[in-house]
Order: C-alpha cells, then structure tokens, then sequence
C-alpha cells in the first residue's frame, strides 16, 4: 500500500504507526477473545484504557490536579452548547472573541442558551490575525473568555494566550490540542473534538477546572452536565469506547515523539516548508493570515488575484500526484494544506515539491 498524502481537515490524518498496532489488537483484544468494542465498559479492561488514556493525557500536557478529564461525545459543537448551559449563570455574560467561522458557531449557541457578547474581533482585517488582548473588552458581568486557539478554515492561530484577571479562559482547542506545550493552569477549560489531532471522531476530550463545574444549574439535563461525567469518570454511561482506545495509542505515539516541545518542533519544521514556498513565491502563492498570526496546523493560501480557475487546476493537478484534502473549506474557498501532528515531514515536503512545480507551469 502507497499512503496518501493526507492533508485532510478532520477527520484527519492518523499515525501509521497507531492505526498498525490497533490493527493487530482488532480482532483479539490482549488475549480477550474479543475485540475492545465488544466489551462491557464496565469491565476491568476498558477502565484501564480510560485510564491510561486520562493519565497520559495528564502527564503530556501536565495537566494540574485540580483539573478534571472528560471524555464526552457529540463533539466540540456540543461543547459550544454546554459551555453556557453549565457556567452561565443568570445575570452572567459569555464574553467571545471572534476570530473567525468557530468562534462565530460557539457564540450562536451561546447567544441560545443566555447572554453573550463579542469581547473583541478581527472581522473588520477578515479574520487575517488574532486580536490583541489589548482589543479585548470583557464586560464586568463576563462568567468566561472563550477564545478559540487556533480557526481551522481561516488558518489564524494564537501564539501566546490573553489572561483577563479572574474571569476564567475557556478555549476550544480542536485542531491544535497537543500541537506544542501550553500552560493548562492559565484555563479555566480547554476542549477539543478528538478528530484532528488525537485520533478519530466520536470522543471530545473536555479539561476543566473543578471549582467551574461544581455547581451547574439544577434544571440541566443528565447528560449535559459536566458533573454528571466528572462524578462518574466519563463512565456516566456508554462511552465511545474504541475512540477513546485510540486516544490513547495516539497520546503513547506523542510520548514516544518526545512530548509536545518536540512535537512544537516538528509542526514548525514541516509548515516552514510549505510557507517559505508561500513566501519566495513572488506572490503567485498568497497566504490567507498575517504571518505573525498563522498556523502551524491549517496553512491556508490562494493563488494569484483569487484565481479559482488556477486553484481548481491546482487541486485537480495535485489529485492525481496523490495529494488529498488541499480544497480549502467550502464556506472561504482557496487551498488550505492541513498539517497536524500525524501529518508526516515526507507529506509537507512532497507538497512544497508540487507547488513550486505547479508555480513553474503556471506562473
Ligand atoms: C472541527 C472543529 C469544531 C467542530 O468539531 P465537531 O467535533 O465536528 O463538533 C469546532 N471547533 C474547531 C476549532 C474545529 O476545528
């Protein structure tokens, strides 16, 4: 078999090493008898793998005790509904920064579930950078700060977090999550769907603070509340059991790596060579975000005066040379080459490759 290169949004490329080993404990789990999926969650195997999992997790991010592990489903955009469900209390304001697609859907909820306001934006600069913590206006009245670490379809990353004093930072990590380190103890809540850059769809790893989640509104459904998950160490009720197994191989795969300084490392080395094509491209190529603002995850271009018939082309071009996921998403239109962690050196390379070639053709 040839790999693809996968250059896909999410979900996304995996390990070749993980999805090798989950492939040979497929069908026979450990001498079970039986694969993982069929097993009782309830068993003393699977608490294991949530717990190894959770304790990895801890230990790669370092993650204080005074934060909780979840492993929930329905992905990030249930998050974005049961944020406010769980912490925003009546008379409490949800304070959003606007960067762009994501953190307009996490707003829209909110704005279902009670009152929530943009605290800052960069609307107005299309969503080309971050906003400045110094543009951030947090009501007096603001429960949280929701920011979101890194847009996936813009391709505009965070590279140092803004602190509001008190008012706790909640940040939806789904595409950068284990990217390189951040300091957990700055959050009041980072939350991620698993589908990106920890393994396949079906888990949402949720860290929080536990005073944050003592005390949800009474009328809150079972299932939506974060301490239901807490009390019961994500085992509430049947979990995505296999996903959270593949969590975890993803987590043993990171370690492996060298943690996430390395892996930090890496993702700059590997996106260096597709940017410095962007770059030196005399702007047949341009890159959608400021440079000081752009992500080591989604690289997001377009080609020349917005050429689409240059861009089609490209994507069609880039197809048959065995490139995969290079349209950019459907609501922004460009390229965009998404490079997550399983994302392989040999990947960016083969791709910085085809566009300079593609630019020779087509300049
Ligand atoms: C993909 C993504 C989401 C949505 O995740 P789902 O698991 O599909 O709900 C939310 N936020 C960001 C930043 C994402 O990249």
């Amino acid at each position: 078999m040839t790999r693809a290169y996968n250059f896909n949004a999410g979900p996304a490329a995996i390990p070749l090493e993980v999805l090798e080993q989950a492939q040979a404990q497929f069908v026979d789990y450990e001498g079970a008898g039986m694969a993982l999926m069929e097993m009782s969650h309830r068993s003393a195997t699977y608490e294991k793998v949530n717990q190894e999992a959770q304790d990895l997790l801890r230990e790669l991010m370092n993650i204080p005790d005074n934060y909780k592990i979840l492993f929930l489903q329905g992905g990030a955009s249930t998050q974005f509904a049961m944020i406010p469900m769980n912490l925003l209390a009546e008379g409490k304001v949800g304070a959003y920064v606007d960067t762009g697609a994501w953190a307009g859907k996490a707003l829209k909820e909110a704005k279902i579930v009670g009152e929530a306001v943009v605290a800052g934006s960069s609307k107005e600069d299309q969503y080309m950078r971050v906003p400045q913590a110094s543009e951030i206006v947090v009501p007096d009245q603001a429960a949280y700060v929701h920011i979101t670490s890194n847009e996936t379809i813009g391709g505009v990353q965070y590279k140092s977090f803004p602190q509001f004093g008190n008012v706790p930072l909640i940040a939806d990590m789904s595409s950068d999550i284990l990217s390189r380190p951040v300091d957990v103890s700055k959050f009041g809540m980072i939350y991620a769907g698993a589908q990106k850059n920890l393994g396949p769809s079906g888990v949402t790893v949720v860290i929080v603070r536990e005073d944050l989640i003592a005390e949800s509104p009474k009328h809150i459904p079972a299932m939506l509340r974060y301490d239901t998950h807490a009390k019961a160490n994500s085992l509430y009720n049947t979990p995505p059991s296999f996903s959270v197994y593949m969590v975890g191989l993803v987590l043993k795969w990171i370690k492996g790596k060298g943690g996430l300084a390395a892996l930090e490392q890496f993702n700059l080395d590997k996106t260096k060579l597709i940017y410095d094509v962007i770059d030196e491209s005399n702007g047949f190529y341009q890159g959608c975000a400021n440079k000081e603002d752009r992500s080591t995850m989604n690289i997001t271009f377009r080609i020349k005066d917005q050429n689409e018939e240059l861009e089609k082309k490209f994507i069609k071009e880039s197809e048959a040379a065995g490139f995969v996921g290079l349209k950019g998403h459907r609501d922004v239109g460009g390229l965009r080459a998404s490079t997550y962690n399983a994302v392989p050196m040999e990947s960016c390379a083969a791709l910085a490759q085809f566009m300079k070639e593609f630019q020779q053709r087509n300049a």
